[in-house]
């Protein structure tokens, strides 16, 4: 069966349906033909069969996106015709936007009533990009000698090797592959082993939007495939999302022959409530940011950091409202809360909880497992929030990915700030308030790659998204971001300066 025969039938069957990986234009198996298994988090039960790419897979696809790189069409193509290509692949993620999202939603188990409309709005990336592609890059520089121009051009690097992860597999790709193709590149993606399917079903509208063969392929599998990909030789361009420590191992791995790289990677983000901000609205944008995706965000807001004068207050509204998030079956539209994605992913927030508890945080609610037996089979942890924490505890300081708040008293803007920045992360930052000079001080002194005023965890086509300090390198989003994808060529054209002496330009 092939990825489009897949998309045709239900993908929410027992029955795991088999996908193939997309290398030169053909979908094809392993070459070991190996498999895994895509599991549900909410049936616990097997709902897709992906091939286990070797590292013989791996090369062929790089093979041919080099291939495509270097000869045919998509070499010789132009602003135009990428630009046209993007519109198409943007009209067609429209049309199977609830496919789409539906698959994302057995993949990982967040939302369908949030991965939706967020499916949707991928068709902008594209649109957005589309016009990126067209517009001026290069510059016009001043010359300082008669009848010499002096320009720059924007090339596109190569061969880009996708790596994503799990928890927003489809936007998290978008953000990638719409400026580098935009620019010219050709492209390997790597999926995440937990959400490989989405990107397969995806990577057939690419092959019918138009894309000649080669330009992007598609390898399945886990960490390995991504590691060989990453020290694959004819890579030119590593792009990843995903934790910090494999970041790292990325960052390390494209230094040793000095390949271009962009890290998204993980935060610790702190949501700080000031007394003069509106409690109930704070209190709304402080679980959206915590509890939204399962807390399975990069910017979640997992560190509220409230003022002592409202403390007592905030918590109890706090708990109170998160005690009446309905958990349950992510593709129901009414859930607020679904799975956690993985087994994996599930012990670890279980553990954290464990060495919160440890570290002598005061459990507020939650702290495991709902009672529900309605909810027995899936990786459910209900909405937990800590309090009493000091923010040199480790859960304070290590990333859960989970839906696990914990609550930091401060008392004074400048405490706010140096708690705050007192992290090896700086991914994103929110401020409560209503005074408008103190809002601007903290937008000022907080580090971090994004800071959202009376509003949190909002991205778009149009914005730079990205991490101060161990968070990452580069920024996805916004016009800027093709300058990630393409290489700056400075070009010099005498037109009538005659040498007349080589050893003395100037004469
Ligand atoms: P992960 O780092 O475990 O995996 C990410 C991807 O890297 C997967 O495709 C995986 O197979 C691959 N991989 C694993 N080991 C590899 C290796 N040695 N070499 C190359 N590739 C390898 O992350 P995850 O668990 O899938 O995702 C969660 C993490 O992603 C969190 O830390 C989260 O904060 C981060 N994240 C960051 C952003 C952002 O934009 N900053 C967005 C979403 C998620």
């Amino acid at each position: 069966m092939t990825a489009t025969d897949a998309l045709v039938t239900s993908a929410g069957t027992q029955q795991p349906e088999r996908y193939q990986m997309l290398i030169d234009g053909a979908w094809r198996d392993a070459s070991d033909a190996t498999t895994f298994d895509s599991v549900n988090p909410f049936t616990g039960q097997a709902w897709a069969t992906v091939p286990s790419a070797t590292e013989q897979d791996v090369d062929d696809a790089v093979r041919a996106a080099r291939r495509a790189f270097a000869e045919g069409p998509w070499a010789a193509s132009t602003p135009l015709q990428r630009a046209t290509l993007l519109r198409k692949f943007g009209d067609l993620i429209r049309e199977n936007a609830d496919e789409l999202a539906r698959i994302q939603v057995l993949e990982n188990g967040k939302l369908i009533r949030e991965v939706g409309g967020q499916t949707l709005a991928l068709a902008n990336h594209c649109y957005f990009f589309a016009g990126v592609a067209e517009s001026p890059v290069g510059e016009t520089l001043a010359s300082s000698v008669p009848n010499l121009q002096v320009f720059t051009v924007r090339e596109p690097i190569g061969v880009v090797a996708a790596i994503t992860p799990w928890n927003s597999p489809l936007a998290l790709l978008l953000w990638k592959l719409c400026p580098a193709l935009a620019a010219g590149n050709t492209v390997v993606i790597k999926p995440s082993e937990i959400t490989p399917v989405s990107t397969l079903v995806l990577a057939r509208l690419i092959a019918e939007a138009g894309y000649p063969d080669g330009v992007v392929n598609v390898v399945t599998g886990a960490g390995a495939a991504g590691a060989a990909l990453a020290a694959h030789p004819d890579v030119d361009k590593i792009a990843f999302t995903g934790s910090t420590a494999v970041g790292k191992k990325i960052a390390a791995t494209a230094a040793e022959r000095l390949a271009r790289v962009s890290l998204e990677l993980g935060g610790k983000s702190p949501n700080i409530v000031f007394p003069d901000a509106d409690l109930p609205n704070a209190v709304n944008g402080v679980i959206a940011g915590i509890f939204a995706a399962t807390g399975q965000t990069c910017m979640a807001g997992s560190r509220v950091l409230v003022h002592t004068d409202v403390y007592d207050e905030f918590v109890a509204a706090l708990v109170e409202k998160t005690e009446r998030i309905k958990i349950g079956d992510p593709m129901d539209p009414a859930t607020e809360m679904g799975t956690v994605a993985c087994r994996a992913q599930y012990e670890k927030v279980l553990h954290y909880i464990d060495v919160a508890r440890e570290e002598g945080a005061t459990l507020a609610t939650g702290g495991g497992r709902p009672d529900d037996p309605a909810l027995a089979d899936g990786l459910f942890v209900r909405p937990t929030v800590f309090t009493g924490v000091d923010n040199q505890m480790r859960i304070a300081r290590e990333e859960v990915f989970g839906p696990v708040a914990v609550v930091i008293r401060f008392s004074d803007e400048d405490e706010a700030v140096a708690i705050a920045n007192d992290t090896t992360f700086g991914l994103a930052a929110g401020v409560w308030t209503n005074n408008l000079a103190r809002a601007h001080r903290m937008v000022r002194r907080l580090r971090a790659g994004s800071v959202w005023v009376n509003n949190y965890r909002k991205t778009n086509h149009v914005a730079p998204f990205g991490g101060f300090k161990e968070s990452g390198i580069g920024r996805e989003n916004g016009f800027h971001a093709i300058e990630e994808y393409t290489e700056v060529k400075t070009v010099w054209i005498d037109t009538g300066n005659t040498i007349k002496d080589p050893f003395n330009p100037r004469a």
